[in-house]
């Protein structure tokens, strides 16, 4: 199989829009199919950290990215009710300094369209949900809900946690709902300006069994951002999301800290989403077909590193591929298994427990982790 034989990316969200840039950019045929007609700026935020920014560096879009995002001096952690510090993590120059790259907070919206655009927009196709997916040995058929087919040689499934490639691979399995809800909120910084309070620029804010975290999501400070973890014993909403109300925020947080008062008091819309998760997968790839990201290992987001994960899948997936050939794509896709299993799996089950820089701890091994650098894993042959 040569460079120029097809591979179909499923999923254009951070992790399929990372693996179609990256692929493009080293020479494969390949195409991006997203079922949603358009993308629009959701309201939302989102972390990255120096581990994701080193993949940003070589998709070419580091600099836009440090332009845009802020760059908080600190992770804090901060009691609830009381307000006082339970940790405050070195972020800023230290994190350029010890893991190689910049720790930003950005609008989601502005990184997805970023991302999106560094790919070849003639081979980006919009309005394709994948239907089905038929590996008949020597190339995949894909089947669209409009009626049309497409083929591929390889077929990567970054098609989030409802992912139709992870159902043909392993059967129909609901993921399942963790009992927490997230809401999220963008907040106009000029607002704020009636309080008398600080407002730090990346701050969690925790008690007992729920927290808000809190950043602004653009360099010029203008729009700062919440998102929570709180209990909800059931969801049935059949949606992915749900509007949500000051009122059931401030029931939500009553008793916290002033700070946050004045967030909820200022907050015009909010949502609120349900968070699922599912066990770490027995398999990530069989025959022509490999998952990447919320597809095969969707968690709560509590570290701040689902998408971070799936950027770094996409990278350590083209590793695997350019080192040992797109020709023995099983030997590539077990590779790339093999060396994103374990690290994944690990930031699961942490971001499940909810305990990420609650108290001061060394996040080198996740913010230190550079992808093109960190020596692979064989693979065992028997
Ligand atoms: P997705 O982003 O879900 O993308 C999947 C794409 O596939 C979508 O565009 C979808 O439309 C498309 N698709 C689905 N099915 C089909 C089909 N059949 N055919 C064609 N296209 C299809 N992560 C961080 O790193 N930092 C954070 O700060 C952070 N905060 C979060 C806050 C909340 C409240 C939540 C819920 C998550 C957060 N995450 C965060 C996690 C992050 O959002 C996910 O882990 C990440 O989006 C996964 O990327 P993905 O590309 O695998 O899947």
């Amino acid at each position: 199989m040569t460079k120029n034989r097809k591979i179909a990316v499923i999923g254009a969200g951070l992790g399929g829009a990372a693996a179609g840039a990256l692929l493009q950019q080293a020479g494969y045929d390949t195409r991006v199919y997203e079922q949603a007609p358009a993308f629009s700026r959701l309201g939302a935020g989102i972390h990255l950290g120096p581990n994701v920014m080193k993949v940003m560096r070589r998709i070419g879009i580091e600099d836009k990215l440090n332009a845009m995002g802020s760059h908080p001096t600190h992770w804090f952690s901060r009691d609830g009710r009381s307000g006082e510090y339970l940790s405050r993590i070195p972020l800023g120059a230290f994190a350029r300094e010890e893991y190689g790259a910049a720790y930003i907070t950005v609008h989601r919206g502005d990184l997805h369209e970023l991302m999106v655009s560094t790919l070849d927009q003639e081979r980006l196709y919009f309005d394709k949900r994948l239907v089905d997916v038929d590996d008949n040995g020597d190339k995949v058929i894909m089947t669209f809900a409009d009626g049309t087919t497409d083929e591929a040689d390889l077929v990567i499934g970054a098609d989030g946690v409802n992912s139709r490639i992870r159902e043909k691979l392993l059967g129909p399995e609901a993921p399942t709902y963790s009992g927490w809800v997230a809401h999220r909120a963008i907040i106009s910084a000029e607002k704020l300006k009636a309080y008398d309070l600080d407002f730090e620029a990346c701050v969690k804010w925790w008690s007992e069994d729920r927290h808000m975290m809190v950043y602004f999501v653009t360099g010029d400070e203008k729009e700062y951002y919440y998102v929570t973890g709180v209990p909800e014993p059931e969801w049935n909403h059949g949606t992915s999301f749900v509007d949500s109300s000051r009122e059931e925020m401030r029931k939500a947080f009553e008793g916290y800290h002033p700070t946050v008062q004045a967030l909820i008091d200022c907050t015009e819309t909010v949502t609120k989403w349900p968070l699922l998760e599912r066990n770490p997968l027995p398999l990530w790839h069989e025959n022509r077909l490999v998952l990447l990201g919320d597809a095969c290992h969707p968690m709560k987001p509590h570290m701040a590193q689902g998408a971070a994960m799936a950027i770094e899948d996409a990278a350590m997936l083209v590793r695997c591929l350019e080192e040992v050939g797109a020709d023995r794509y099983q030997d590539a896709f077990e590779l790339y298994r093999t060396n994103r299993f374990e690290r994944a799996s690990r930031v699961q089950k942490v971001s499940h427990d909810n305990t990420w820089l609650r108290h001061d701890e060394d996040p080198a091994w996740v913010f230190g982790y550079d992808v093109y650098e960190v020596p692979l894993k064989q693979l065992q042959h028997t």
